[in-house]
């Protein structure tokens, strides 16, 4: 009886090995779709030009960062693009899920619901680190609103309806003593740094890098950070592409048309 049951378990338990070993060959026969692209180069080798001494290598790891995860043009995506030849459609657009954003502020703060919770999870994360206070300058602007914004000079402020601020995903980030509140200068002091720095780990990016002017069509805004979310921050962060524009290949934004 007793030998019976080991024979049984003895059994199982190379039908389980035996079921573990399928599972694990056909995982990675089926992941291996640059295996496969390599073992068709080196049949056919005169093909694939040596590449030069002191040549870039290839990327180790194919990019699998899909994309077309989400819209581009939907106001309503996270991803949305707007610069000076997109402008939000329609123009008057306001998203549905705007809250109150529960940190220290100058105007009160709006935003949407996911981009709040970053911006609160970042803010505490700034004092918790390096015992800084940040504060809202500027969150959600409407369309009238940035009529009253908007003072002519297209460098360093949008158009009504071609505000990244519209699409209640921005905040203008400063410190909470004010200082060098939306100037230049934001860039060079400490809660200016911690934010540049740390920022993609909460989904945020800064949009207007100093030396992107020609791309995005404003002047270096060190306290402008717009929300796309981890997985696009992270993955700009990592390939060290700063602007929407150049990671989607979307056609550079200096001027109005
Ligand atoms: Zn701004």
């Amino acid at each position: 009886m007793r030998q019976r049951r080991r024979l049984v378990i003895a059994g199982s338990l190379s039908l389980a090995l035996v079921a573990v070993a399928v599972v694990v060959i056909g995982a990675v026969s089926s992941s291996s779709p640059g295996g496969q692209a390599a073992g068709g180069a080196s049949a056919t080798p005169s093909e694939s030009p040596r590449p030069a001494p002191g040549a870039t290598p290839p990327p180790a790891s194919v990019d699998t960062f899909d994309r077309t995860a989400h819209s581009l043009d939907d106001p309503n995506s996270i991803w949305v693009v707007v610069n000076k030849l997109r402008p939000l459609n329609p123009q008057d657009f306001e998203p549905g899920d705007l809250v109150d954003v529960p940190v220290p502020h100058t105007w009160d703060p709006l935003l949407r619901q996911e981009a709040s919770d970053a911006i609160v999870a970042m803010f505490q994360a700034a004092s918790d680190e390096a015992d800084l206070s940040l504060a809202s300058n500027s969150a959600f602007r409407s369309y009238s609103a940035q009529e009253s914004v908007y003072d002519g000079d297209d460098l360093l402020t949008a158009r009504p309806g071609f505000s990244e601020h519209q699409t209640g995903l921005v905040m203008d980030i400063g410190a909470e003593s004010g200082e060098c509140s939306l100037a230049a200068c934001f860039g060079d002091i400490a809660e200016g740094i911690w934010v540049r720095d740390n920022a993609w780990r909460f989904g945020f990016i800064l949009r207007y890098p100093a030396d992107k002017t020609p791309v995005t069509g404003y002047e270096f805004e060190p306290w402008h950070f717009r929300y796309v979310g981890v997985p696009l921050a992270t993955e700009m962060h990592e390939t060290g592409v700063t602007t929407l524009e150049e990671f989607f290949g979307l056609p550079a934004a200096p001027e109005y048309e």
